[in-house]
């Protein structure tokens, strides 16, 4: 029986990080995943698989769409989709054996197989070699999967979720994406950017729940004009495979007839054969793990992060947590600030955002004055030829403190870090409009949004 100070279950962002930090401290630290690649959803199947098929697809419909505008010719352009396939598995595999690598460097024993704690201090690995661990802390980290519908009977062919729609060997000609959320968005853009038709049903009267409704109102009227079909407040219960084709039925309207379906209705938490039953590890109504703000279950030396418990499921939400959490066990400041986690989606504008929507500072009665500033009135924009989208800054009426940031427009995932920081430092609107930004930027809307809290934007 091996020991170890801190055992992790699962490889993904959250546990990878928690098992490196915890080695970085001292601590003798080991992981368990049970698929042979690390990294997780994030690495395998997820952030990075998508974004590598997202920034192939942008390149195509640029070089197609705009490259004339710029004086460059070219003659007809072909995709080339299993080189497209092969650029990204190749970038998987590159990252995941990387983390193979930090393993190797920080001195994190890594066991191959399904981790699985039988009582506090001691889990089983159910792997090529079966072992059993003793350890002081464990750390449960094991992520989610895609959520079923009822109703939709998935083939992981041609009714599939996000980890088929990373590898389809063609385009299709139609596709059925089952839920306007990021997958949706992400993983649609990707195809109709190389030529599919594609329909995007979603239950609500809009599209990206919970992130600000201006700028998804405007961000869904950009993505229809590039080709995407959007039909809102459709509850889809039930797609099956007849005749080498799927037929997806929504509640109160007529079935469509479909290529391929891509479900992504959101995630599920993988808790099942962990033990956690047994060990009497409290959930909630959703089947998350409860942790409080050191996260610590309700079972003393069982820990949990990233996926699995309640809040955004985000690659660098869980890295956070893990850090903090392994921070936590060896006594020091352990703490997540959550009004300060980005979540950005990488179509075509981006779309990102950081703090409070309007929503939520309507619902919770917070004063707040409003200043935006168009990408259209910034000169790099303009020289990019990506004009579409706006910053718009949430600063308290009163304490004109920075509340919520929010941004449709061209790299929208990489402005919103200075946000982030914003945020976190506690800065005020009037910080940012009075700190130099480099011209001619991007970033520039941000200072210009900042100075338009105050009604003295220069530019527009
Ligand atoms: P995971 O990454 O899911 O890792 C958990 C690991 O635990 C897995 O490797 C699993 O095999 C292993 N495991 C499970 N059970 C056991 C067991 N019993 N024993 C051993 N091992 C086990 N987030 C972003 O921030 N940015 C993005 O751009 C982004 N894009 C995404 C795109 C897609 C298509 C998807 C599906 C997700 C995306 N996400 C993105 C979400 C992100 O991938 C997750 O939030 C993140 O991976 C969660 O990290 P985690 O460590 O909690 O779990
Ligand atoms: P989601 O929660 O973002 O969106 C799911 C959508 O499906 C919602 O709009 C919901 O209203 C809709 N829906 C639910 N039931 C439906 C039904 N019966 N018929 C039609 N529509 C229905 O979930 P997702 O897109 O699957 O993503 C899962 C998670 O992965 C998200 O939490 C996200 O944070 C994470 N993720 C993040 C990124 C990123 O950060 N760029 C990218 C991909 C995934």
């Amino acid at each position: 029986m091996s020991q170890h100070d801190v055992v992790v279950i699962g490889a993904g962002p959250g546990g990878y990080v928690a098992a490196i930090r915890a080695a970085q401290l001292g601590m003798n630290a080991a992981c368990i995943e049970l698929e042979p690649a690390l990294g997780g959803t994030c690495l395998r199947v997820g952030c990075i698989p998508s974004k590598a098929l997202l920034e192939s697809s942008h390149l195509y419909q640029h070089a197609k769409l705009h490259f004339a505008d710029h004086g460059i010719a070219t003659g007809e352009l072909k995709v080339d989709l299993p080189a497209m396939l092969k650029r990204k598995d190749q970038i998987v595999g590159s990252l995941t054996k990387g983390i193979d690598g930090l393993f190797r460097k920080n001195k994190v024993t890594r066991y191959v197989g399904r981790g699985r704690i039988v009582a506090p201090g001691k889990v089983t690995v159910d792997g090529p070699e079966p072992v059993e661990l003793n350890a002081k802390h464990i750390i449960i980290a094991t992520g989610s999967q895609s959520a079923p519908l009822n109703g939709v009977e998935v083939d992981h062919d041609r009714i599939g979720t996000s980890t088929e729609a990373l590898s389809y060997p063609e385009v299709p000609q139609h596709l059925v994406v089952i839920g306007a959320g990021v997958i949706g968005l992400e993983l649609g853009c990707v195809w109709a950017r190389l030529g599919a038709k594609v329909t995007v049903l979603e239950y609500l009267p809009r599209i990206l729940p919970g992130m600000d409704n201006e700028l998804a109102t405007e961000a869904q009227k950009i993505f229809t004009k590039q080709g995407l079909e959007f039909r809102l407040g459709m509850r889809v219960v039930a797609a099956k495979v007849k005749d080498g084709q799927c037929l997806v039925e929504c509640a109160e309207s007529a079935p469509i007839a479909c290529g391929r379906v891509l479900l992504a209705v959101g995630r599920t938490p993988n808790l099942a054969g962990l033990g956690l039953d047994d060990l009497k590890v409290t959930r909630d109504e959703r089947g998350r793990v409860i942790v409080d703000d050191k996260f610590r279950t309700s079972v003393p030396g069982i820990y949990a992060i990233g996926d699995v418990l309640s809040g955004p499921m985000l690659a660098h939400k869980a890295e956070e947590e893990g850090m903090a959490c392994v921070d936590g066990i060896a006594g020091g400041y352990c703490h997540v600030n959550y009004d300060a986690i980005p979540g950005v989606v990488y179509t075509e504008p981006e779309i990102a955002s950081v703090g409070k929507t309007e929503e939520q500072l309507q619902q919770d009665e917070i004063p707040y004055r409003k200043g935006t500033f168009p990408f259209m009135a910034n000169g790099r924009a303009k020289a990019l030829g990506m004009t579409e989208g706006r910053v718009k800054i949430l600063a308290h009426a009163e304490t004109d403190r920075v509340l919520g940031v929010h941004i449709l427009g061209p790299r929208a995932g990489d402005l919103i870090a200075e946000a982030a920081v914003a945020i976190e430092f506690g800065a005020t609107a009037e910080d940012i409009a009075r700190s130099s930004h480099a011209h001619p930027t991007l970033a520039e809307c941000m200072k210009e949004a900042a100075m338009a809290v105050e009604g003295r934007a220069i530019h527009f």
